[in-house]
């Protein structure tokens, strides 16, 4: 899955507005930002496949650390208590673990067969919503539009930055969907990986626009945390 990912961080702020956008995205996203780098260390495979499903030109050959499901619950716990240490704000805390696990549970519902358990299991999961263009963008748009509205209406901007740096966010990301969709597959794997490294600018992106939203509808909970 692609912009549904986003969808979640931009919900928690719902179930966690105290929480930053910043750790809040950074969790459902969190799988694939490690999938890069365990690429470029050569840890893991991927190959440029046209038509290994409609939507994706992909295949998974090999990404065991950063998407079996039992590193998934590793990565979720290390994630969830790092952030508890730092802030030992509970909604923020539960938001970031179910991030990180929903990663998992979304790509399984889009990927083909290819997502492992374990390390080293041989049984892939994956249902496969990729073989269809329509139903991708039906069930990823909607999602996006729900995580979205729900983000709107929970924060409130505080100066441009808050309206303009949220807003093109958003855009940006339908533009990147479109382009997958419509763009030519990456040129090498060697592009793609290091290209997939630029999701890391999510991050700080969310963590400034954030900051110039406030909290709409709660006097009590205005203070933000990390
Ligand atoms: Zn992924």
């Amino acid at each position: 899955m692609f912009i549904g990912h986003f969808a979640v961080g931009f919900a928690a702020k719902r179930v966690a507005p105290r929480a930053s956008l910043g750790a809040l995205m950074a969790a459902p996203i969190f799988l694939d930002l490690l999938w890069p780098v365990f690429l470029i260390l050569g840890l893991e495979q991927v190959r440029i496949e046209p038509g290994n499903t409609a939507f994706m030109p992909l295949n998974f050959v090999h990404y065991p650390i950063s998407h079996s499901l039992l590193t998934s619950l590793s990565w979720a716990t290390g994630f969830a208590l790092l952030y508890h240490f730092r802030t030992r704000y509970w909604p923020g805390t539960l938001c970031t673990w179910f991030g990180v696990i929903s990663h998992w549970v979304f790509d399984a519902i889009v990927h083909r067969p290819d997502l492992p358990l374990y390390p080293g299991g041989e049984m892939r999961i994956g249902l496969g919503l990729w073989n269809s263009i329509p139903a991708t963008i039906v069930v990823e748009g909607t999602l996006f539009i729900i995580g979205v509205w729900l983000y709107a209406k929970q924060t409130r901007p505080m100066d441009n930055i808050g309206v303009y740096g949220f807003w093109s966010f958003a855009a940006l990301l339908i533009l990147l969907y479109l382009g997958n969709l419509f763009g030519p597959p990456p040129p090498s794997e060697k592009v793609l990986a290091f290209a997939a490294l630029i999701i890391w600018l999510v991050i700080p992106w969310v963590w400034w626009f954030d900051r110039h939203r406030t909290i709409e509808n709660n006097r009590a909970t205005r203070k933000v945390s990390f």
